[in-house]
């Protein structure tokens, strides 16, 4: 047997027939600066992954990232590849001090154009434009700088309200006069309730980090929306009957939503679902084990990376010059579209619909990958 080189193993521990292509620590103790820079797979294109900026952030994790990240802008049919970075410390330090680092960390990738910049957890618009201000190439601007609110004007939950318009096609249910519950009343709960419900599709019980609140009638999410504007909970209303936030998960509903946290819905809790159909807003709301579970009881799901990919079509539409309306029509065009691809495939080859999305994406990579003198990068005039 070939024996492994050992100085390499370390390295290269992540290498499969993907990637990475590029892992790059970045280091200046003179502002205390450490972050990870993994540029994963650009044979589709320049890689596009957010900044995540936390204290206990990793290089496997800045890995498994930026291959999630791979995965959702193929499957999103963008023509970029998966990258991401971490940056160690704390989001909520002073902002001088945050923006020190930022700008130094910016400011040592300057030369990496494989990696196009975006915003993730600990990291937001502002953070943007001072990396802007570096480099130039980043995505998640503010407005005047040109960029696209995703939040603001709801990319991921239009998204998400646009998936449920295939999907219900797949478990023999109209949307209008549907019934649905979403888990995390925030920028991605708002948005989908707002716009499922100028679907015809009745809302009927969400909540927040707070509490939770039902109503078999059908809630105001105008009212909501008020409400939670006013710096209060979901709880806090009295549209509907108040009751424990975690007791969300048993309340009978055509369509459920995760919107909040990660691994939300795992083996000890998934037999309480009573839906027909998951569309998953929140990044791996239920774990694998748990998806199975469902499959098997005949419970259709969506996974995370193609119904959620909604923010990050409207941040590469943005780094393509595109406005806000052409931004949400591509959201709207590539989502549904992907939805039937992933759902049919699921359903032709009777396999889960996860597995299903991983093997749209890893052939449209290796296609991508298939056109490369180099097959996962390129020296082309457009990267250099
Ligand atoms: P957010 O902070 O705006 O909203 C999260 C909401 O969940 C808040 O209302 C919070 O109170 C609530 N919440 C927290 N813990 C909860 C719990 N245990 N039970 C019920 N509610 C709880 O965040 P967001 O931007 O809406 O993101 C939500 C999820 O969607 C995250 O997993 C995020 O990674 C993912 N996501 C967001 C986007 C986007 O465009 N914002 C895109 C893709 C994926």
């Amino acid at each position: 047997m070939e024996e492994k080189p050992k100085m390499n193993d370390d390295a290269f521990r992540f290498a499969d027939e993907l990637g990475p292509l590029k892992i790059i620590h970045v280091y200046e103790p003179t502002i205390n600066l450490k972050a990870v820079l993994v540029v994963d797979n650009i044979a589709k294109g320049p890689s596009i992954g957010g900044i995540r900026m936390a204290t206990d952030v990793s290089t496997e994790e800045c890995f498994r990232l930026a291959r999630s990240m791979t995965l959702k802008n193929a499957a999103a049919g963008l023509p970029h590849g998966g990258g991401k970075i971490v940056l160690y410390g704390d989001p909520k330090m002073p902002k001088p001090e945050k923006e020190k680092l930022l700008r130094g960390m910016a400011s040592a990738l300057r030369n990496e154009e494989t990696y196009i910049f975006a915003p993730d957890m600990g990291t937001d618009e502002e953070c943007m434009a001072w990396i802007r201000d570096e480099v130039g190439r980043v995505v998640g601007l503010p407005r005047e700088l040109g960029g696209i609110p995703l939040d603001e004007i709801g990319a991921t939950g239009w998204g998400l309200s646009n998936v449920a318009e295939v999907a219900v096609r797949y478990c023999d249910f109209e949307l209008e006069g549907a019934s649905y519950v979403v888990q995390g009343f925030g920028a991605v709960g708002k948005n989908v309730s707002r716009f499922l419900n100028e679907r015809g599709a009745k809302l009927i019980a969400t909540s927040d980090s707070q509490g939770a609140i039902y109503n078999q009638d059908g809630l105001d999410i105008k009212a909501l929306l008020e409400l939670k504007n006013a710096g209060k909970s979901v709880a806090d209303s009295s549209l509907g009957t108040c009751i424990n936030r975690d007791d969300l998960i048993d309340i009978e509903c055509d369509i459920w939503i995760p919107a909040a946290r990660p691994d939300v819905i795992h083996e000890d809790n998934v037999g309480r679902l009573n839906t027909r159909l998951i569309i998953e807003g929140a990044n791996i709301p239920i774990t694998h084990a748990a998806e199975s579970m469902l499959y098997k009881k005949g419970i259709t799901y969506v996974p995370d990376f193609i119904a959620n990919a909604g923010g990050v079509i409207c941040a590469a539409m943005e780094y393509h010059g595109a406005n806000e309306s052409s931004a949400m029509a591509a959201i709207k065009e590539k989502l549904m579209r992907n939805t039937e691809q992933v759902l049919e495939r699921a359903k032709q080859k009777n396999i889960e619909p996860r597995q299903a999305a991983i093997e749209l994406a890893t052939d449209r990579v290796k296609k991508a990958m298939s056109y490369r003198r180099f097959s996962s990068f390129s020296t082309a005039p457009e990267f250099l």
